[in-house]
């Protein structure tokens, strides 16, 4: 058992040395790579087997060390490379092996990323494990917007939201979604947009209620473009986004006028420089 007294005294090792046959369960972030956490970091330093995501930064695999294996789960839409449950058997198998396994997910492993399913499969089997968070895409295209997720004047609850779509459709609370007074953050939602507008508007929120849709949040193409739940489907069709993008409805979008930081930098380094 590990001891918790000091792992949350000032004892604290700086570097918990990584064990053979372990998993870790680590979130890389929504891109940019100095958003990776310090335990993050120390243990791609560490990893021998490192699986990972289509959204991890080629900047963040650069991390681990040259010798790492490193495996390619996939996940793009609808191009899923490895199933689940194969991954799920990977990682046990790789841990049963004696390696130091890193699996790396996109920003936070337990928001949207299956890391629940994998890490119960690790349970089942004994493998042990350890998850470390990282700053999920809500987050990191908050900040680096201008879009503060809650707001004292503006917005006391946030909701995050997957808009996958299903058979066409998208099966979602929309009572519940078309609210004032709170966030509501959508993954997954580029494809559905249009129904995600007409649905809200259709359960009550005004046609010009804010919204905006983000792409590559946090990364050197980062393109933000706001606008109304009755203009932005057709806003977002212009501008040819590219995935991921994140959705961000509610009246918070507007304070992006005043707080937008990260999009006004001179010269954004190229993806190549980076
Ligand atoms: N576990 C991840 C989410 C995985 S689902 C997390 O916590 O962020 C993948 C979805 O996340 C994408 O379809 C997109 O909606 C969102 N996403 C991830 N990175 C993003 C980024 N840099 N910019 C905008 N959206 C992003």
């Amino acid at each position: 058992m590990m001891d918790r007294t000091r792992i949350f005294s000032k004892t604290l090792p700086r570097h918990r040395r990584a064990e053979a046959g372990t998993v870790y369960l680590v979130g890389a972030g929504p891109g940019d790579p100095e958003l990776l956490t310090l335990r993050a970091a120390d243990l791609l330093a560490q990893a021998e087997a490192i699986v990972y995501d289509h959204l991890v930064a080629a900047a963040v695999l650069d991390m681990a060390p040259a010798a790492a294996e490193r495996i390619y789960a996939g996940k793009q839409r609808g191009n899923h490379t490895l199933p689940q449950q194969q991954i799920n058997q990977l990682l046990v198998k790789l841990a049963q092996a004696g390696k130091i396994v890193v699996r790396l997910k996109g920003g936070d492993p337990y928001i949207f990323g299956r890391g629940g399913e994998e890490v119960q499969t690790l349970a089942e089997h004994r493998v042990p494990f350890e998850v470390v968070p990282g700053v999920t895409a809500a987050a990191g295209v908050a900040a680096y917007t201008g879009i503060p997720l809650t707001h004292r004047d503006y917005s006391q609850a946030c909701v995050f939201v997957t808009g996958h779509l299903k058979d066409g459709s998208m099966d979602l609370d929309w009572v519940g979604l078309a609210r004032k007074r709170q966030t509501v953050v959508v993954y997954m939602g580029l494809l559905g947009l249009p129904i995600l507008c007409r649905e809200l508007i259709a359960h009550g929120l005004p046609g010009d209620w804010p919204a905006a849709i983000v792409q590559q949040g946090t990364t050197a193409n980062q393109r933000c473009v706001a606008g109304t739940l009755a203009t932005l489907p057709d806003f977002a069709d212009t501008a040819r986004l590219k995935a991921p993008t994140l959705i961000i409805v509610g009246e918070v979008v507007r304070l992006r006028d005043q707080l937008a930081w990260f999009e006004k930098l001179v010269e954004l380094p190229t993806p190549t420089q980076r």
